[in-house]
């Protein structure tokens, strides 16, 4: 029996260190193309059961951090956050034939941009613009990302009434110079008073991202940063990779100008983080993410039933993902669609009262497979080819062939175990789960420098 207790080798890390996808779905966002049939991907959606799990897409933040490959729209101007809002209301509207009969709401999340971008007022709008198509399921999970640097106790207290219960901090770094040189200060005595709002207001659950690789950090910087971040006490802690990607965002060129850490500083800083969190009693739960030993997630974790989709990890799967907003991207069972994601073109369709979707993909059985083979692989760390082959009526030693053949240096490592066709990751291989994923995926062509490095 492999041990469940992840074990950082620095040496292995460093040597599978490549670019790959966080396979927050399979096939990636590469794969989807205007190409698909926009009817059956919204055929799709309205023949997928509900419950729905929804997303809305905020875009706007006040300035720009440049370490930042979201997609925004950078303003002062308050008001395009009610044009926005109207058009949400239609799109919302326009997409009404397509939704299953369910529409009950068993996940709602904002992200961005930076959802607190937005007046008191204009939360409560979108609150109710939301109420008026969806009902809350039993114990709903209503979740929002959240700007300290825009965010005030009005806005929180609004969220808190419409039921939020869970609020997600960037935090990124607590080092005055590293904020500088990422254009994003947001001092420690700012977290420390929204985080006594969120909880003062009654929120259950926080989590903070924090992102190791910046400019000027360095590993005393960033042991200050960890100090802090344990000292916030976090229900969750995400703990990102620098990911620097120019030619997807161009402002990253400006991160150029201060030094970078080196790879051999990074995982100085990863090994760092690492030991510091889980010595603080946070269990690993995959791909970045730590949590609480009795967080819900930490919980799915061990019971393996943790589950992954375009928000992350997550407690609830087989969730219909209605997603709204520009750039959102929305799951049902065989399909992909993605909005428009430029503002212009968004508002564009919607003004003409079309939906905005400008891309999508509809999977083949194949990779329904493929997406079986690699969630389980995030989410368990552990796959039982023989059962996903028989859930899906394919010859897994066939398929599978060249998957192995790619596995072998890995295993020859002690990565991963094979037990005739059940593959388990080693404590040293949860670290690099996306280099073992990748091995499933169809698509993956690792000479392409289309994604960030895993590390
Ligand atoms: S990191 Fe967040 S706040 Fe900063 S520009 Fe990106 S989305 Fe906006």
């Amino acid at each position: 029996m492999i041990s469940t207790v992840p074990r950082f080798d620095r040496s292995l890390v460093k040597k599978y260190d490549r670019s790959g996808p966080r396979y927050t779905s399979y096939p990636t966002a590469l794969q989807f193309s205007p190409a698909a049939d926009p009817a059956e991907l919204l055929d799709d959606c309205r023949n997928t059961p509900g419950p729905l799990s929804v997303y809305v897409h905020l875009p706007f933040c006040e300035s720009l951090c440049w370490f930042c490959a979201c997609t925004t729209v950078i303003t002062l101007d308050q008001g395009k956050a009610d044009a926005y809002l109207d058009r949400l209301e239609r799109e919302i509207d326009l997409m009404d034939p397509h939704l299953p009969s369910d529409r009950s709401l068993a996940q709602l999340h904002l992200g961005g941009g930076s959802p607190s971008f937005l007046s008191a007022p204009q939360i409560a709008r979108l609150g109710r613009i939301l109420g008026a198509s969806f009902t809350p399921a039993p114990e709903p999970e209503f979740s929002a990302e959240l700007d300290p640097r825009t965010l005030n106790e009005e806005k929180v207290d609004v969220l808190r009434s419409i039921g939020f219960t869970r609020a997600s901090f960037g935090v990124q770094d607590v080092n005055p110079e590293v904020q500088l040189a990422i254009h994003r200060v947001q001092p420690d005595a700012m977290n420390r008073k929204v985080l006594a709002w969120v909880r003062g207001a009654g929120f259950e659950s926080v989590n903070i991202d924090l992102v190791y690789g910046l400019p000027k950090q360095t590993t005393a910087t960033f042991a200050n940063t960890l100090d802090a971040a344990l000292d916030y006490a976090p229900d969750r802690i995400a703990l990102f990779s620098y990911a620097h990607v120019p030619w997807v965002a161009p402002a990253q060129k400006i991160v150029e100008r201060s030094v970078l850490p080196s790879a051999e500083e990074k995982l100085d800083l990863l090994e760092m983080a690492v030991e510091r969190l889980t010595g603080a009693g946070y269990v690993f739960i995959g791909m970045d993410h730590f949590a609480k030993a009795d967080d819900p997630l930490a919980i799915a974790a061990a019971n393996g039933t943790l589950h992954r989709n375009f928000q992350g990890y997550s407690t609830r799967g087989d969730l219909n993902l209605s997603a709204f907003g520009m750039s959102s991207i929305s799951q049902s069972a065989r399909a992909y669609r993605q909005n428009q994601k430029d503002l212009r073109d968004y508002s564009d369709a919607v003004d003409n009262g079309r939906l905005p979707v400008a891309r999508g993909y509809r999977l083949t059985p194949r990779d329904e497979l493929r997406r079986t083979v690699i969630m389980e692989l995030m989410c368990r760390f552990r796959l039982d080819l023989d059962k996903a082959g028989a859930d899906h009526g394919v010859d897994v030693r066939e398929e599978f062939a060249a998957a192995r053949k790619n596995l072998t240096p890995m295993e020859e490592d002690g990565l991963v175990e094979w037990d005739g066709n059940t593959l388990a990751v080693t404590p040293p291989g949860r670290f690099i789960i996306r280099n073992i994923a990748m091995a499933f995926d169809t698509y993956a062509r690792p000479a392409e420098n289309r994604h960030a490095r895993t590390i």
